[in-house]
């Protein structure tokens, strides 16, 4: 038998994680940041139909220092990656990052030299959307996706080790596809 049988009915119980998941990821503020043809589809959520703002998601920060979410909407050039990272390193803390279509998650058909084989890369990444482009919907559900993840995670001390070691396995992953260009 616990406390919360001992609590008379209709008193809500949860964690500080649980309280503070629950209003952190109804509000995300992201980025205004686009790379590619994939950034339409990225516009195309925002306004009608769509809607992001139904989920509290619709507010594009200008400056990466208001902004929380990254996502990451089209190939990304190794000329760009630099830049990405710095944008990636202004914003606010905790940050979470989404990887839009294949050309952000692993090069997609761009498969030489001239772009970077997965933005996970330079960047940690908490949710990859397939697609080419990958409609709306698909990002309002990688959107929800990350809405879990942002539910439960840790908060505090606990939270900054989580996001360190994401980071380091990620960086030190190999790439998901060989770069051969037309050799292929
Ligand atoms: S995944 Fe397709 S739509 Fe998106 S940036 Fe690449 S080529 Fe463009």
């Amino acid at each position: 038998m616990g406390l919360e049988d001992k609590i008379p009915q209709g008193v809500l119980l949860t964690t500080a994680e649980q309280l503070f998941g629950w209003a952190r990821k109804a509000s995300f503020w992201p980025a205004t940041f686009g790379l590619a043809c994939c950034a339409i589809e990225m516009m195309s959520f925002g306004a009608t139909p769509h809607d992001a703002g139904r989920w509290g998601q619709e507010v594009f920060r200008a400056s990466p220092r208001q902004a929380d979410l990254m996502i990451v909407a089209g190939r990304v050039s190794q000329k760009f990656a630099p830049v990405v990272r710095q944008i990636y390193d202004q914003m606010a803390e905790p940050k979470r990052v989404l990887s839009m279509g294949v050309c952000a998650s692993s090069g997609g058909m761009f498969n030489n030299y001239a772009l970077v084989q997965g933005v996970d890369h330079i960047v940690p990444v908490d949710v990859y959307v397939p697609g080419c482009p990958p409609r709306p919907e698909m990002l309002i559900d990688g959107i929800m996706k990350l809405r879990t993840i942002v539910q439960n995670a840790p908060i505090g001390a606990d939270e900054r080790d989580a996001a360190i070691a994401r980071e380091a396995r990620q960086l030190v992953a190999s790439s998901l596809t060989e770069q051969k260009g037309l050799l292929r």
